[in-house]
Formats: structure tokens, sequence, C-alpha cells
């Protein structure tokens, strides 16, 4: 099946590629084999020289490189600019950290000496998803390669571009040819290269059903895995918070990347004594975000990503209503006329009075809908935060030392932001709990995944 590449704001076809045939898979996985028996000796000065590259090329490109991502999958260009920026800050970040992340730690035991050695598993298969489409190989990219693992990218089908323009980053950056190479396949081929003896261990980035159906092959095969799926985060709001600087980060939380992120914040939990004005001014600046070609650098908010994901959210809202769900804003696809009448755009939307069980309180939702639930207490809040399935991040805002403490202590998350939105930075680790995942990416934590944490004992 050929792969597409197809502008959401349009609807007009790109580009298409004609999937890799089975022996140019099996080319591609013996290259990476054989570029891990080299990449694996090479210092880290040599590694992080070239890392460095990556950096730049990514830095004097981010123009080039964010028109690419915004075409393919409809983020706001200012967005995808800063995307490219980000993925050159975790370059350098592991070219300055990995030998120290690395390094080999004595222990004092009975032995004359004993220490701690981390050595890279080998070939990576990395499945990660559109909604990020630099950024989430990246963070998984520049570790393992400082690693000196080699790594393997089946990217979402919708991103075919992207994705051979990170492999060509690599390329230029001096990297030698196999330690980064793209996969054009279908998602049905995944089993086919993870199954192979070649591949040591596999990442995802995706939904839930994904990384099921992945992490059982894995599972099958004794390969580790980390998974980074998806999440309903709660975003939470007390009487002593910064009111203003809490409405309009949440307005921020719930819309970035057109609301398609898994640490967007998606349920906004807030105590009754501010509700009422939360709402009002929530609904407000929702109105007010400008939707429309997501090319043009004015505007907040561009198309779903695919058709299939504005079906799920419009899907989501209708179920939720007919549940007794209210509408307080939005709820329809917004029709533009000329270039953009085809294009996947769904108008901001905000619920409230939402049943426990419909999907815009239980389930993910990947698009510009914000829930809104009222709470008596914290430990109301508390209860409703951790009533989902999933645990990625949490925000809440209050200035209340003992209620931060509880936040930090009671949510079942892989992060809690006290005061401020859910953010991913190379220094700190990312990951879930429940059935966001496990693993972690990020600072000492993600490079630390893919190695062998060999145990060295002499006398
Ligand atoms: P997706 O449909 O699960 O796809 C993700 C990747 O998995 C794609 O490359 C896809 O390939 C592949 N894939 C899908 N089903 C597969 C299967 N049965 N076997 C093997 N591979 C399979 O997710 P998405 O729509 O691209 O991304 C959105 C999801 O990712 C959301 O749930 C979001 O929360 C999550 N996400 C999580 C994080 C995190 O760090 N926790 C970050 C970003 C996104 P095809 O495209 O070819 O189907």
């Amino acid at each position: 099946m050929p792969i597409s590449s197809t502008n959401p704001a349009t609807g007009e076809v790109l580009q298409t590629f004609e999937a890799l045939t089975r022996q140019q898979l099996e080319e591609k996985i013996a290259h990476a084999a054989e570029a891990f028996r080299e990449h694996r000796r090479s210092s880290f000065a040599d590694r992080a020289q070239r890392m460095m590259r990556a950096a730049e090329i990514l830095e004097n490109e981010k123009q080039t490189f964010a028109r690419t991502m915004t075409l393919e999958m409809g983020k706001p260009i200012k967005a995808a600019v800063q995307e490219a920026e980000k993925c050159a800050w975790v370059c350098r970040y592991y070219a300055e950290n990995a030998e120290r992340h690395l390094r080999d730690e004595i222990v004092e035991t009975n032995a004359t000496q004993s220490y701690v050695k981390y050595q890279p598993l080998g070939v990576v298969l990395a499945v990660m998803p559109w909604n990020f489409p630099f950024w989430q190989v990246f963070r998984f990219a520049a570790p393992a390669l400082m690693a000196g693992n080699v790594g393997l990218l089946k990217h979402a089908s919708n991103v075919p571009q992207c994705a051979l323009a990170i492999e060509d980053i690599f390329k230029r950056a001096g990297f030698l040819e196999g330690t980064f190479q793209t996969l054009l396949i279908g998602s049905d081929a995944v089993q086919t290269v993870l199954e192979d003896p070649r591949i040591a261990a596999a990442t995802l980035t995706g939904s839930e059903p994904a990384g099921r159906s992945v992490a059982s092959i894995a599972g099958k095969q004794i390969k580790k895995m980390v998974l980074e799926l998806g999440g309903s985060d709660p975003f939470i709001v007390m009487p002593s918070a910064n009111f203003d600087e809490a409405v309009s980060t949440a307005v921020k939380a719930r819309t970035i990347n057109n609301g398609q992120s898994c640490i967007a914040a998606k349920r906004f939990i807030v105590h009754e004594e501010i509700y009422d004005r939360f709402e009002a001014e929530f609904v407000k600046r929702m109105q007010a975000l400008r939707i429309g070609d997501p090319i043009d650098e004015a505007m907040d908010i561009g198309p779903l990503a695919t058709e299939q994901i504005f079906k799920d959210l419009e899907d989501q809202v209708q179920i939720s209503v007919a549940a007794g769900a209210k509408i307080l804003t939005g709820g329809r696809r917004l029709n533009f006329d000329g270039n953009l009448a085809r294009g996947n755009f769904y108008e901001p939307t905000v619920l409230a009075d939402i049943p426990k069980e419909s999907p815009a309180s239980c389930d993910e939702t990947f698009g510009p809908l914000a829930s809104l639930f009222r709470v008596n207490t914290i430990d109301e809040a508390i209860a409703l935060a951790n009533s989902t399935t999933f645990g990625l991040g949490a925000a809440a805002w209050t200035n209340e030392p003992e209620e931060q403490r509880r936040f930090i202590e009671e949510i079942e998350a892989g992060s809690v932001f006290i005061n401020g939105m859910v953010a991913s930075d190379p220094r700190l680790p990312f990951g879930g709990v429940k059935h966001s995942g496990y693993g972690r990416e990020l600072a000492e934590f993600g490079i630390r995944e893919f190695m062998n944490i060999k145990t060295v004992w002499m006398k």
C-alpha cells in the first residue's frame, strides 16, 4: 500500500511513497545491525560532535522543517518552528551529558573492585506518532545514538516526509550510514521487524491499542520496551490560585498542537468558589482563538491531522451530549470556503455537566475539546483527577502549601506540575503510569532504558 502525505488543511495529497518491499526491509535491518558493530565502538566525543552538528542543522533549517510538519499534519507554523528548536535542544543536551549519565559507577563490596557499566543493547525499533512528528523522534534518537545504540524509525503513516527529513539530518550530521534509518512501512509490518532477532528492543509512542499490540509482540520475544501512551490529564484550579494566569494557561494547555497532545490538559477540575468565574472566562478565551490555515502565522489553531481523528472527536462530543453533557461553546465542524473547504477544522469546544461514564469524562480526547468539572473539596478534586485509567501528567493550581503537598503526593501520574502546565524538558524524566505506559524518556532515565546495566566484579 502506498504511504501518502496529505495536507489536513486542504485535503491536497502532497506526495505518495511506495512502502518498502520485504527485500528492502531486510536490507535496512541488516544495514542497521552492521552499523551497530561500528557505532558502539565510537567515542562519546565523536558522537557528541555529530549530535551537535544535527542540532545546528535543525536550527539553521528550522523554517523548512517547520513547513514540512505543518503541511503534513496541520500544527500552527509558529509551534512547528519551536518544535524544531526543541529538537536541537535535546540533541545538545545529550551531546553534553550522555557521557556523564553513562559513566561507570563504582560500588564498594567485598570485591577488590566492583562497578556498574552501561553498554548499548543494539538496534532499537521506534514506532512513533504524527502529533509531534520531529520531537517524538528526536527525544528517542538523541539519547539512543549518543548511548551507542542505532535506530530504526517506523513513523506514523501520515508523516512520511518528516520521517525522511529526520533520517537525512542524521546522515548530514555525519553519523555512519545505517545508524539511523526510516522504514516506510505500514503498522502491519511492525511484527515482522520486532520478531527479527537483530532487533534488540523497541519503543512506542502512540495510542493504547497500538501499545497493547506491540508490547504483546515484544513480550513474546522477551525484548525490552518503553511505552509512551495516551493521557487524560487533569488541570485543577483551587481558590488560592492566581486566577488570570490559571485561566490563560488552561486555554493554552488544552489547545496546544490543535489539542492533539498526550499531555494536553483534558479535564478541568475547578473548585466551586471560583467555578462560575472560571467557566465564563475560559469559554470567552476559547471563543477568541484564531482558527485557519496553520501555515499562516496569525493562527492559533489549525485542522485536526486526519479525517479519522476529526470523526473520533465528533463522536466523543455527540455521545457525551446525548448522555447529558452541556455544550458551552463549539461542538461543530468549522466550514471554510476556498482552498480550506476540505480541511478537518473543529470548533474549540467546551463541555460542562458531564456524566461520569461519557467519553468526555473517561476517554482521551484528541482535539480542542475541554471538559469542565465542579468540585467542592480537595478530596473530591484528587479523587476525580485519579478516576481515569491514564496517568501521564497533571497540573494543579494553588498557593496553599498543604494543598500543593497533597497534589504532589496523591495524584497518580508520571508528573505533577504546580502552578504551571505539563510540558516535557530534556533535563527531566517523562513518562506515565497506569495505561499511559511504562519506562521513561529524557534525562538520565531515558538514556539508560536501552542499556545493558552490567555488573562487574573483580578480585
Ligand atoms: P497510533 O494510531 O497509536 O499510532 C502511533 C504509531 O503506532 C504509528 O506509527 C502507527 O502506525 C503505529 N501503530 C498503530 N497501530 C499499530 C499496531 N497495531 N501495530 C503496530 N504499530 C501500530 O497513535 P497516533 O494517532 O499516531 O498518536 C496519538 C496517540 O499517541 C494518542 O493516544 C497520544 O496520547 C499518544 N501520544 C503519547 C505520547 C506520550 O509521550 N505518552 C506522546 C505523543 C502521543 P500507522 O500510522 O501506520 O498506523
